[in-house]
């Protein structure tokens, strides 16, 4: 049989389990065919063949993005978008010049403002009044774990001095016990609930957007880790229309203010949401917060500015009874759950929890994941692999910025500090590993992930100290985490996430050899092509 297209020349990292490099690859009805030397695969050339000479280019699978917010993110760019603004001032100035260009929106939204642009992380509502008065604004910042909101929006939601914190949240507030403006975690639920929300049009506009993004960088799968039922309508559309070239893994929110009987609409909606490209196969929950807001569950106490132990140990999002229930049934179901565990409690917890979810239903090939991972007890290191539980993690995140240095380490305990995003360890220990983005908290760009990764410092400012360089990778073991990791996390390892024949030719070429670069080299490379089953959803000028 002869092949449609064939990449030859080129430093082909197949990613398969001897991690075998060659030159070149065949493909026919958008799976690989063969695998080899240019000569070999030369072969297969026929009348029909389209033979592309990728100048000792690097093929790689196509980049997976295990955790991500690519619908929800893909509408938010069309928003206030502080993401790319930096600095209280820039934020303050953009906010406004949002609202002056939107007369007819009656709310200010959008959001991605970095909390290390405002003392403790913790902005007034007195600031935003000064540039938005007469209309509700409330802006998450970038993780998404905190908002923002002015005056006008407090007053609409009934938050004052006297509105108790909601179970999960907190209301940040001044000495007198008046909010200042930002609220935590669930709290944010009592205003975000009032926003208008996105039509039909709108949300696949954004999926539009942020798929082409996606393919721009190279990534050809992805998990949504936020599916709501509006956005899963979207996909389902895309996906019905074969729209959807990325491949994606939604997760379904399992929402803590609704009741058990939500398991039979998630496995309604798990039927309806496995349509072309579109697999919705997780729940997903919250077991914590984040720790720069000292909602991270942790297993010490939180520090005072004095380093004196406060007595606090984080906001769990469950009593950890209701989520270990709601965990099992799920897990009886035949979902794989996704947990957000970011303290090193939150962790253990979790763990704990899908160990009893096995020993309740049996062991079987769950794909259950803990997301983030920032801290872990030593001794729960090797329950990643015992358990079978995937690290979903974001190697971006793994250096001594000012989120660690500034608003983290000083305020855990020396223990805890000693095992900051521990992915060396877990992966020493033969736990799997996949690689998420958490876009838009972070930038989606594979290559930054990569980078991280491997120097555990921001490869942009190469002074940077590494972050417990014991925790680094080596590339080839970063690059499985973004690939065949980040596949196995989606039910996809069997038909992609390597260079095999038989699998779908999702594939990326990019214009230099990784392996011969330092890690600040990789931000230097550019995607030349991208590829899903064979067809081509995004080529480099000339390409
Ligand atoms: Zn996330």
């Amino acid at each position: 049989m002869a092949a449609d297209l064939i990449l030859t020349n080129g430093v082909v990292h197949t990613v398969d389990a001897a991690r075998s490099v060659r030159e070149a690859v065949a493909v026919a009805d958008g799976r690989i065919v063969a695998v080899g030397s240019a000569s070999e695969v030369a072969e297969l050339a026929g009348p029909g063949t389209r033979t592309v000479d990728v100048e000792g280019g690097m093929v790689l699978p196509g980049f997976q993005d295990a955790h991500c917010h690519l619908a929800m993110g893909g509408y938010e760019r069309t928003l206030c978008d502080l993401s790319e603004s930096r600095g209280s001032q820039e934020h303050l100035r953009r906010i406004g010049e949002y609202a002056a260009a939107n007369p007819d929106r009656e709310w200010i939204l959008g959001g991605g403002w970095s909390m290390s642009d405002f003392p403790g992380g913790i902005p007034t509502r007195q600031q935003l009044d000064a540039v938005v008065a007469d209309r509700p604004v409330i802006l998450p910042n970038s993780d998404y774990h905190g908002a923002w909101a002015n005056t006008r929006a407090l007053e609409l939601a009934g938050i004052g001095r006297d509105t108790p914190d909601p179970f999960g949240g907190r209301i940040e507030r001044d000495q007198h016990g008046e909010p200042v403006g930002m609220l935590q975690e669930s709290a944010m639920g009592l205003v975000l609930d009032l926003a208008p929300k996105p039509g039909a049009e709108q949300r696949a506009a954004g999926l539009r957007t942020a798929q082409e993004y996606y393919h721009r960088l190279g990534i050809t799968a992805c998990q949504d880790a936020t599916v709501e039922p509006d956005y899963q309508d979207t996909y389902e559309r895309l996906a019905r229309s074969g729209e959807l070239t990325l491949r994606v893994r939604g997760n379904l929110s399992w929402n803590p203010t609704l009741g058990d009987e939500q398991l039979d609409q998630l496995i309604e909606r798990r039927l309806s949401g496995t349509v072309g490209r579109l697999t919705c196969g997780n729940v997903k929950f919250f077991h914590d917060g984040v720790v720069e807001n000292r909602t991270a569950a942790m297993l010490d106490p939180y520090l005072d500015a004095a380093g004196a132990p406060t007595g606090e140990y984080g906001i769990d999002q469950y009593r950890l009874e209701e989520l270990a229930r709601h965990v099992a049934r799920c897990d009886a179901a035949g979902f794989g759950t996704h947990i957000h565990a970011i303290g090193d409690r939150a962790v253990r917890e979790s763990l704990d929890v899908l160990e009893r979810a096995a020993a309740a239903n049996g062991r079987r090939d769950a794909r259950h994941q803990l997301a983030h991972v920032q801290f872990a007890h030593r001794d729960d290191i090797p329950r990643f692999r015992s358990l079978g539980v995937i690290a979903n993690v974001t190697p971006l995140w793994a250096r001594l910025e000012s989120y660690i240095a500034e608003l983290t380490i000083p305020f855990i305990s020396p223990a805890a500090a000693a095992m900051i995003y521990p992915f060396g360890s877990i992966l020493r220990a033969g736990g799997a590993l996949a690689f998420g983005s958490d876009w838009t908290v972070s930038t989606p760009d594979p290559l930054h992930q990569l980078a991280t990764a491997v120097a555990r410092a921001d490869p942009e400012t190469r002074s940077d100290q590494p972050l417990l360089p014991d925790e680094r990778l080596d590339l080839g073991s970063a690059i499985a985490a973004q690939t065949i990791g980040a596949a196995y996390a989606s039910f996809l390892d069997d038909t992609t996430g390597s260079i095999e024949p038989g699998k779908l030719a999702d594939l990326v070429v990019l214009d230099r050899d990784l392996f011969e670069l330092p890690p600040a080299g990789y931000l230097e490379a550019g995607v030349r092509l991208t590829l899903s089953a064979g067809e081509t959803v995004y080529a480099a000028p000339g390409w």
